[in-house]
Parts: structure tokens; sequence; C-alpha cells
């Protein structure tokens, strides 16, 4: 699943833009039903190519919202990724 977006999301919209690879819809297109924005864990390549870090966390104005998950098979996984379920960016 790459990173996941938690329920403390409060849907400002900072992190749609910055994936570059498309992997995050808004609450509308959640497709778990959850008022929450989500990340396609089939889309999402942790950033791997593009920037040093998961750029939705590093956009995201909520402390711990984005947390790591578990590691798709076939798609990238940052070296330095951390356990499942701490926040991707610690502040
Ligand atoms: S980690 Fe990168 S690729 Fe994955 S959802 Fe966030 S911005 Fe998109
Ligand atoms: S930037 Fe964070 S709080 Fe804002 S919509 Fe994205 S995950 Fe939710």
């Amino acid at each position: 699943m790459a990173v996941k977006i938690t329920d403390t999301c409060i849907n400002c919209g900072a992190c749609i833009d910055e994936c570059p690879v498309e992997a995050i819809v808004d609450d509308s297109e959640n497709p778990t039903g959850e008022e929450i924005h989500y990340v396609n864990p089939d889309k999402c390549v942790e950033c791997v190519g593009y920037y040093d870090e998961p750029a939705c966390a590093a956009a995201c104005p909520t402390e711990g919202c984005i947390q790591w998950d578990d590691v798709v098979d076939g798609l990238p996984a940052a070296e330095d990724r951390g356990e499942k379920g701490t926040p991707v960016v610690e502040d």
C-alpha cells in the first residue's frame, strides 16, 4: 500500500497536486467511502525517482496524517522507509 492517509486528514487538498503519479484522490472519490483523501496503493511509488521524500507527506499540514503502509509487490519502495503505521514525516 505504500503510504496511507489516515483519519486525521482534514481534506485540505494540499497533497493531491504534489503527487507525481496522480495516486491521490479526494474524499468524493475515496473507494472506501471514508470522508478523507485516499492514496491508490497500486499507483503510489513512494516518490522514488521523483523526490527525496514522499511529496504528499511533505506538503501535508496535519501532523502524522500520512503513514507508511505495506510495500506493494512490483512497485518501488523508499530505501529509508519507516515501519508500517509510523508517520512518513516526523515532526
Ligand atoms: S508518496 Fe509520492 S507517489 Fe505516493 S501518494 Fe505520496 S506523492 Fe504520490
Ligand atoms: S494534505 Fe494531508 S490533511 Fe490535506 S488532504 Fe492531504 S492528507 Fe489530508
